[in-house]
């Protein structure tokens, strides 16, 4: 059986950022990044967005910068604000790719679904089927596996956000170019989460127009083009307008705690390894950070783990959230318009990076809305005490 030292499952976005950093940061170890062909399992084209400050590692690949964000309440009312220090910044995951592999001389590639990681004294072995449908083995000292998770525990909350992005082109110049808009909370809100529109300027003429809730059950095509032309014309007047590409996608947002290692030689990374923001889905910068830590402990001679994306205070946070969201204590719109209002960008936006002080996260729960935060995380608390058992039928995420 062939053997390696690390075997990468996945080359999404934690896969290939491992590779990427592995590349670089162990010579004289081998390294092999396994993905499937089956489409079924191929994640969609992407955007990927996130902030940073203004020289990042992948600005080879980003394709936008907006300097400012907006956020827009549900009466209309309008938070525009820098993003200084910070940048937001778009990168398209084909770009991301292909620059990534275009790197990758020493890494094996290897086009195969993995079936399944059997961890051992010796060794992992992946068991892969490739392309022919043929079976064959792999064998590694580590393994780090991104596969998409398929299910949480039952007690944890989880909610989707799920979302379809219409790439338009209007008649008319529609778009500042100078402000991204985060969230504009004028859309019908359903009876328990949040719904809102997300838009990413590209030219007076264009932009990326997404719809987002953030609730239990995904909507059909007929409901997304109804959020999408409702949010287009009576909500942003664009009037004409042409739809050229399609992005839509569902990023779990739980409050279980994934377990980023999952036996003597084998982790979890990206998604499946607890790498998304539960509040808010984002996932880039916690892919980057948990893939840094990764590739720092190997280089050091280090065992790996355990690598944390994001504080535990902050994860406890989130839970509370998104308790409050699907238990209808919390008014989504309400909650999301008097955390932006209340708090200057940067802050939240360093929050949600996980780099703010105890004081600061208890200076931005002020500004939220306490008492029903309080019911939430007596909620919250009770949950975490009932018994564990998994959840099924969850479906794809990602
Ligand atoms: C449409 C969309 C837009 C998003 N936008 C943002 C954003 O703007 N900012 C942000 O921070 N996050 C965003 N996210 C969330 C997150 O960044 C992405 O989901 C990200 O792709 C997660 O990276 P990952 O490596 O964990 O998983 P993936 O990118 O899904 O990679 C998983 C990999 O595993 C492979 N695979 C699956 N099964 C097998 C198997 N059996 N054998 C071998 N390989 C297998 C797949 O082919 C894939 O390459 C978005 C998500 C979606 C869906």
């Amino acid at each position: 059986m062939d053997r390696v030292n690390v075997a990468i499952v996945g080359a999404g976005a934690a896969g290939l950022s491992l590779a990427h950093r592995l590349e670089r940061g162990l010579p004289g170890r081998s390294v092999a990044l396994v993905d499937t062909a089956e489409p079924a399992l191929r994640p969609l084209e992407r955007t990927w967005c996130f902030w940073e400050p203004a020289a990042g590692e992948w600005d080879a690949a980003v394709d936008r910068r907006w300097h400012a964000l907006s956020v827009v309440g549900p009466d209309g009312t309008r938070w525009r604000s820098p993003t200084d220090p910070l940048v937001y910044k778009m990168v398209r995951s084909p770009v991301f790719e292909a620059l990534v592999r275009s790197g990758l001389d020493r890494t094996r590639l290897v086009v195969a679904t993995v079936l399944d990681v059997v961890d051992g004294r010796g060794g992992a072995v992946l068991r892969l089927r490739g392309g022919d449908g043929r079976e064959a083995g792999l064998a590694a000292d580590l393994v780090f596996d991104s596969r998409p998770p398929r299910g949480f525990p039952a007690n944890a909350v989880t909610l989707r956000q799920h979302f379809r992005g219409w790439f338009v082109r209007t008649t008319e110049p529609r778009f500042d170019t100078s402000a991204a808009v985060l969230m504009d909370l004028r859309v019908p809100q359903p009876p328990r989460g949040v719904a809102f529109g997300y838009v990413l300027p590209f030219s007076p003429h264009t932009a990326l127009v997404e719809y987002t809730e953030f609730t239990r059950e995904v909507l059909d095509d007929a409901g997304y083009e109804a959020a999408l032309r409702d949010y287009t014309g009576r909500v942003l007047g664009l009037g004409g307008l042409t739809v050229s590409a399609v992005e839509q996608g569902v990023i779990p947002m739980t409050s279980a705690r994934l377990p980023v290692r999952t036996g003597r030689r084998v982790f979890r990374i990206g998604t499946a390894g607890g790498a998304t923001r539960p509040s808010t889905g984002y996932t880039f910068t916690g892919v980057q950070r948990q893939t840094r830590q990764i590739a720092a402990a190997l280089a050091a001679g280090r065992p790996p783990g355990p690598s944390r994306a994001h504080p535990r205070r902050h994860l406890f946070m989130d839970a509370v959230l998104l308790r409050g969201l699907d238990d209808g204590m919390i008014d989504g719109a309400e909650f999301f318009a008097s955390l932006f209002s209340g708090n200057p960008l940067p802050r939240l936006l360093r929050f949600l990076d996980g780099t703010t002080t105890p004081l600061e996260d208890l200076s931005i729960g002020a500004t939220t809305p306490v008492g029903a935060m309080l019911s939430a995380l007596r909620s919250q608390t009770l949950a975490g005490t009932r018994p564990r058992r998994r959840a099924g039928g969850l479906g794809r995420f990602t």
